[in-house]
């Protein structure tokens, strides 16, 4: 079975976790193998969680995890990764920090291009 990156990042988190069947995680190891842009957003992934000791998701039973894979076969959005992933990176205190930071000195370019407009 070949997965493309769109499945991998999807389901990084249950491969992250152990949940997923022993065919699933075989053709992962061997996406992340040969595809170095999702080494890396696995890499990453992994430094978040291994700052989060709770788990992101829930423990999903046995039926929850093979819905989860039939849908990924079939396509998970990228909306839902993105909140998912976002979600994880969130609950990370140093990450959350820098992002406020980031939309604050948005804010104030925005406001400062507001008034210069007035
Ligand atoms: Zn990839």
């Amino acid at each position: 079975m070949n997965m493309n990156c769109k499945m991998v990042t999807d389901i990084a988190e249950l491969y992250y976790d152990n949940s997923l069947s022993p065919e699933t995680k075989k053709a992962i190891r061997s996406h992340l193998r040969g595809c170095q842009k999702c080494r890396e957003y696995y890499r990453q992934y992994q430094a978040v969680r291994k700052q989060n000791t709770r788990p992101a998701v829930q423990i999903l039973s046995e039926e929850e995890t093979s819905e989860i894979e039939k849908k990924l076969w079939t396509g998970i959005s990228e909306k839902m990764r993105r909140r998912r992933f976002w979600n994880i990176v969130g609950t990370s205190a140093a990450i959350g920090a820098g992002s406020v930071m980031l939309t604050i000195g948005l804010l104030l370019t925005y406001n400062q291009k507001d008034h210069s407009v007035e």
